[in-house]
């Protein structure tokens, strides 16, 4: 197994019953991405999820955690891992540092000095000794992911971290993920959010019926579309004219003094090469990004799957 590889699952399955939740799911994550398990309810995220932190136990397939696997070697597989996959139940009376001292203690313990650290990286310092009834649920999620970052672990597993999370929340949470991502931490998030994934992700697996429909970095999952692109320029049917001609781009309409290409995301600069060496003057190229919300919908209907 290369180094790199943080998170592998092959054939990974579990039934319920004759449902089969999940099913031959072979997954890999990398050490540095933000890996976003994306897909609609009932998919088998969250059956995914517990089976590689030990609660669930797969029926056939298996799991590795920096090599190691969550079958036949449990405790070692998950030494360099932090998880939240429920939202922790932390006593609202208490304060959240006391609930992490009673949580951390239950799980091996952590030092005084390593909780009041992980506060400040989740940035509830300074609101540490303040009941928890009194947070808001965007800080009982970093309270939660405060508890998870205890152990100093190198991947944290996330079980739809932004769920139930108001705009505020979202933007807290958001950016607490995408410093540790930066910092070089691995995460391995479920979400149904897939704007928030397209912010926060450098890499998507979308799930659907317990099997991987699609995987890849987020540039690759969006680069293999074409881009459709409005180009503002001061002689609009000259310029469909002139790419009107070109094989790497299509002009979709015309109107409004501007014109609507679709082509290939690369060559849109060569487009405008064009235009220019033509004597037109282009004042803007303004791309209609593809989000990866539209590619999703279509996958996980089933549509363009292959
Ligand atoms: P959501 O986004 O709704 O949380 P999910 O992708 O996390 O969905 P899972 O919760 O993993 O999906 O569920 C996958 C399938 O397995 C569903 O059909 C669900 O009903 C079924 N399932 C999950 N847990 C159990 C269980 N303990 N007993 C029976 N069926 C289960």
């Amino acid at each position: 197994m290369s180094n790199d590889v943080v998170l592998r699952t092959r054939g990974l399955t579990k039934r319920f019953g004759k449902r089969r939740a999940v099913d031959g799911l072979d997954l890999e994550v990398r050490r540095g991405q933000v890996f976003g398990f994306l897909g609609p309810n009932g998919a088998g995220k969250t059956t995914t999820i517990r089976m590689l932190v030990g609660l669930v136990r797969p029926n056939d397939g298996d799991a590795e955690l920096f090599g190691v696997s969550i079958r036949r070697r449990r405790l070692e597989a998950l030494q360099r891992v932090g998880a939240m996959v429920e939202t922790p139940a932390f006593y609202d009376h208490l304060s959240g540092q006391r609930n992490l001292e009673l949580l951390s203690a239950l799980s091996g313990g952590a030092t005084r000095g390593r909780i009041r650290e992980t506060l400040r990286i989740v940035g509830l310092f300074g609101r540490e000794r303040d009941k928890v009834g009194t947070y808001s649920h965007g800080m009982k999620q970093r309270l939660g992911l405060a508890h998870a970052l205890l152990p100093h672990p190198e991947l944290l597993i996330l079980d739809e971290p932004a769920t139930g999370l108001d705009p505020e929340g979202l933007r807290e949470v958001r950016d607490l993920i995408g410093r540790l991502g930066s910092e070089g931490l691995t995460i391995f998030l479920s979400s149904h959010l897939l704007h928030e994934v397209e912010q926060t992700c450098t890499h998507v697996g979308i799930i659907r019926e317990g099997r991987l429909v699609a995987s890849g970095s987020v540039a690759e999952l969006l680069g293999g579309e074409k881009q459709t692109a409005t180009v503002v320029v001061d002689d609009p049917q000259r310029a469909a004219d002139v790419l009107g001609d070109q094989p790497f781009v299509t002009v979709a309409a015309l109107g409004d003094g501007r014109l609507r290409v679709v082509g290939d995301p690369d060559r849109l600069a060569d487009a405008n090469a064009l235009l220019v060496s033509q004597g037109l003057r282009v004042s803007a190229i303004i791309p209609e990004r593809t989000s990866l919300e539209e590619m999703y919908l279509r996958i996980a209907s089933g549509e363009g799957s292959g």
